[in-house]
């Protein structure tokens, strides 16, 4: 069934590239000619709308201010009150808006994919808003309150405010048990700030779901986002079952250097022992400091330098930033990259740099948004399509250049001299290793607490984040602790239903990163290949697509077509997510134990069996703007389940 569906989408994908021209017209039907009218009116309208509204939404989130806030919630509005209406486009005067979207979509007549798919986008921005106006403005009210609370909130221990980077150096670096209860306590408690609102808000959510014809919110947020809720849940079964033995080995071995650090026993190890408030990330437990690297350099100049040598320059992003990614009173706190017009002259990053190594990461992973943006997505696609492919390819690429903080090979590249080389070596295998298996677990629990609190919001919500973190994080639940925790999570608020796309990203990079190792690197390791000073990985900044299609042109035009479509190869899935997580590499020699792990490895590409079937889901259109990649990677796929 999937090799079948892979194959049509392949010939699809194809046709579709030799047919990228926009506008075109001449020879369109009469219900294409319509639909294409229908976009330029819809462009026309919403554009204005939309920048205005990122631009309040960034200016909000760089001020805290009420009045940015304000603008912030009238531009929404706005957006909404438009989507909403039932005002007629002047290209089908005889229905209204809706009306005449989905009339468009459900016809089979559109002959222009292009023109087709931006239909589909806007359907689904049509849909999300078909409801009454009143309870569209309560929504928008209620989420912009609960975001300013939260982006304007600041732990605050013994009177004394703290910063998130003040708050990380003490569940870093402390020694005392007392101290980091203390922090981390303070740090939750921001969650007991928005609980109210945001319970509020989550039962909005899902009012309007259910006048939308969707079980709840959760499934609603799923199907706008062309994904279906089973597949979701048998992925991260599979990817559970598969990852729960690792992850406990991985972190018994972190437990003991944290108890020692901390002077307790391995069972009073609490969750403010963990190095991060949400134990997301591996702790520095490792032999060597990777901080300290970071502690002189500068991150944005490292990033600068690091993206023009591949060839996907950021100067545009850093100007329009103002060069200006310190923590600041009211600033958001956290990091995030925003296209404001879609045309590639405003894409800025909003960030709160402290100079060491989780920030280099985060550094390298909103710029590595940044350039998979309108900055390199072709302007001849319409205004609608002029973004990513889906969350879950962006993230994909912003999360495969954020590896390279932890590559020696990377740094040294860069300029930068490692002291103790073996130790910084050692120290960043594990810590990679542990870092997927950490995060694997860790956006179970964000997957599955958000599917519950949707399904019922009216349950014990303190006892089921803390039922998902004991039963996928294996951290113990503080004696007697009944507080909103979930509510600390700014995803929760901001970016609801949105975390299993980071998981999902982690496969779709680890693939891309084999196939720039053997294309680019002629067949190298993948652990060797470090991209920087590469124009080619970036191919020439033609667009971000392209920069992670790696094959030089002249292949594309040799005569051998089972070459052209495979840069993507079936040893891509085993070496690499699978790779990284199990201990070695699988070893093909027949001993008892090296049968093991050729088990284990089947049960990992089994995975990926279940991980292309919805990708496969993603409807054709939509891998417009990453078309290469995405085909090659279905071939890739059926070639890996077929052996
Ligand atoms: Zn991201």
């Amino acid at each position: 069934m999937v090799s079948l569906r892979v194959l049509i989408l392949f010939a699809l994908v194809l046709g579709l590239m030799l047919s990228m021209a926009w506008p075109g017209g001449a020879a369109d039907n009469a219900v294409t000619a319509t639909a294409r009218k229908l976009i330029d009116e819809y462009t026309a309208k919403i554009r204005p709308l939309e920048t205005a509204a990122n631009r309040a939404w960034w200016d909000a989130n760089i001020t805290g201010k009420d009045e940015d806030f304000k603008r912030k919630e009238e531009a929404q509005n706005q957006i909404d009150a438009f989507l909403s209406g039932k005002a007629a486009f002047a290209a089908v005067k005889d229905k209204a808006a809706f009306a005449a979207v989905k009339d468009l979509k459900d016809s089979k007549d559109i002959d222009d994919p292009i023109v087709k798919r931006a239909i589909d986008i806007i359907y689904l921005a049509y849909l999300e808003k078909q409801l009454d106006p009143q309870l569209l403005k309560k929504m928008t009210a209620l989420a912009n309150a609960v975001e300013k609370k939260f982006s304007t909130y600041r732990a605050k221990v013994e009177g004394k405010e703290l910063t998130d980077a003040q708050v990380r150096k003490v569940l870093k670096t402390s020694g005392l048990s007392d101290k980091r209860q203390a922090v981390w306590e303070a740090s939750k408690a921001v969650g007991g700030v928005v609980e109210k609102e945001l319970l509020e808000l989550v039962k909005l959510r899902n009012q309007a779901a259910a006048k939308l014809g969707f079980k709840n919110y959760h499934d609603m947020q799923l199907f706008l986002n062309e994904q279906n809720g089973a597949d979701l849940i048998a992925l991260f079964d599979k990817l559970d079952e598969l990852t729960r033995e690792p992850f406990k080995k991985a972190k018994a071995e972190i437990d003991v250097v944290l108890a020692k650090n901390c002077n307790v026993k391995v069972d009073e190890l609490m969750p403010w022992h963990y190095h991060d408030p949400f134990f997301q990330e591996s702790p520095g437990v490792f032999k060597a400091d990777l901080d300290k690297i970071y502690e002189k350099l500068d991150i944005v100049k490292l990033c600068r330098d690091f993206y023009r040598g591949i060839g996907l320059p950021i100067d545009l992003v850093i100007e329009r930033t103002n060069n200006d990614f310190a923590p600041k009173p009211g600033k958001n706190p956290h990091a995030f990259c925003t296209d404001i017009t879609r045309d590639g002259t405003d894409v800025r990053v909003l960030a709160n740099i402290d100079p060491n190594e989780y920030w280099m990461a985060t550094m390298l992973h909103e710029f590595g948004h940044s350039v998979y943006s309108s900055i390199n997505i072709p302007a001849k696609l319409p205004y609608v399509l002029r973004m990513e492919a889906h969350i879950l390819t962006t993230e994909g690429v912003a999360m495969m250049f954020e590896k390279l903080s932890k590559r020696r090979g990377w740094l040294e590249k860069m300029g930068v001299k490692v002291g103790d080389p073996a130790a910084f070596d050692e120290t960043a295998v594990k810590m990679s290793r542990a870092q997927l298996l950490i995060f694997s677990r860790w956006c179970q629990v964000m997957l599955r607490f958000e599917k519950g609190m949707y399904e019922n919001p009216d349950q014990d919500l303190n006892k089921l984040w803390w039922d998902m973190v004991e039963r996928y994080q294996l951290l113990k639940r503080p004696k007697g602790r009944n507080a909103p925790d979930y509510g600390s999570k700014i995803h929760i608020i901001v970016a609801p239903v949105y975390y299993h796309n980071y998981m999902m990203g982690e496969m779709f990079a680890s693939q891309v990163h084999h196939a720039i190792a053997r294309e680019v690197y002629d067949k190298a390791h993948p652990d060797t290949v470090v991209y920087a000073g590469n124009k080619k990985v970036g191919g020439g900044g033609v667009h971000a697509a392209a920069c992670l299609q790696p094959r030089p042109h002249h292949d594309l035009e040799r005569a051998d077509p089972a070459r052209h479509r495979r840069p993507f190869e079936p040893g891509g899935i085993r070496q690499g997510f699978s790779r990284q997580v199990m201990e070695k590499a699988p070893n093909l020699r027949r001993g008892p134990r090296q049968q093991a792990q050729q088990r284990r490895l089947a049960e990992f590409l089994s995975i990926f069996r279940i991980f292309v079937a919805f990708l496969s889901r993603i409807p054709d259109n939509h891998l417009l703007v990453l078309p290469k990649i995405t085909q090659e990677l279905h071939h890739v796929f059926l070639e890996g389940f077929q052996e």
